[in-house]
């Protein structure tokens, strides 16, 4: 367990850290997140997330709650301070704490909270293995380009997979189009391309999935920012997920099909090495532990 959080300017234990009841993003889901990996010490894309942080709330007309160096700072010390250094760093903005009412209110503090978790990005067993995910209808707003903290369409996808023993839930749009994974990217590789939905107001925009494109047009595969169908992922070569913690995960079933031959596609695996040495020459401690940087 960790020990300490981070809630509006203090570093408090974990299990006493709470927030008032009429904080907006209990009441509305009025706020916004962001999950950053930490990696034995060097934050994945941090400049990415962080940037993506800075859109969410400027979508929804909140303040960031502090500079960006300073939430940096913030992020660094909360891991010091749990003495961890491979970790899911969540950061939560809200439109802050006023009495219940829909209209934004005026001169209010948006509320930062900080938590980290240890998280084993060595041996994820689904890594090794791959892993199963099933389909399910997107049932989302409109927004899906703001990462919002109002979760509960992919709160509902992601049970409906555990309870048929599935790591993940792929969303189907109206069109019959695969969107995105609950928590992440969805990609396929059908032999030639790999496959993934157009960035837009229909999908999250993954930073994980970003660096993805580069890498792999660095490796010479071309990445096609397409819709693919439920069929068309079926007969894929290779298919995978990509998301800040999940990294790339292989996915070697779709609902009842097996996808190639039942393992981990080469490619996702090669995309997969190339993206953790990715992180650490991004990193911005420069090769430092992050929180003795
Ligand atoms: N789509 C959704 C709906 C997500 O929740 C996530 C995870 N935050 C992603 C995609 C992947 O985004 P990222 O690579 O930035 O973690």
């Amino acid at each position: 367990m960790p020990r300490y959080a981070y809630v509006n300017g203090r570093y408090v234990p974990h299990e006493d850290a709470c927030v008032h009841i009429e904080d907006r993003g209990y009441q509305f889901a009025d706020g916004v997140y962001e999950v950053i990996g930490c990696v034995h010490g060097h934050f994945a894309d941090e400049r990415g997330h962080l940037e993506r942080l800075e859109r969410s709330l400027s979508e929804l007309q909140i303040d960031m709650p502090v500079e960006r160096s300073v939430l940096q700072f913030i992020m660094r010390h909360l891991l010091r301070l749990n003495k961890i250094d491979s970790a899911a760093v969540y950061i939560q903005v809200t439109r802050g704490v006023a009495p219940r009412d829909f209209k934004f209110p005026k001169g209010v503090k948006p509320a930062l909270v900080l938590t980290c978790r240890s998280f084993d990005f060595d041996n994820n067993p689904a890594l090794a293995k791959g892993a199963k995910v099933v389909s399910v209808p997107d049932q989302r707003w409109a927004r899906r380009d703001i990462k919002t903290v109002a979760l509960l369409p992919q709160a509902l996808a992601k049970q409906k997979a555990a309870e048929q023993g599935a790591y993940e839930a792929w969303m189907i749009g109206a069109d019959g189009v695969v969107t995105e994974g609950s928590s992440s990217n969805a990609w396929i590789y059908d032999g030639t391309r790999f496959y993934t939905h157009p960035s837009g107001t229909n999908i999250l925009k993954g930073v994980t999935r970003t660096a993805i494109m580069e890498i792999a047009a660095q490796e010479g595969v071309e990445v096609v920012e397409s819709g693919f169908t439920l069929e068309q992922a079926y007969k894929a070569q290779e298919a995978f997920s990509s998301s800040a913690t999940a990294l790339l995960l292989p996915v070697v079933q779709l609902d009842d099909h097996v996808i190639g031959n039942g393992e981990p596609g080469v490619l996702t695996q090669k995309i997969y090495e190339r993206y953790r040495a990715y992180i650490q020459e991004s990193s911005v401690n420069g090769g430092q532990v992050a929180w003795t940087a």
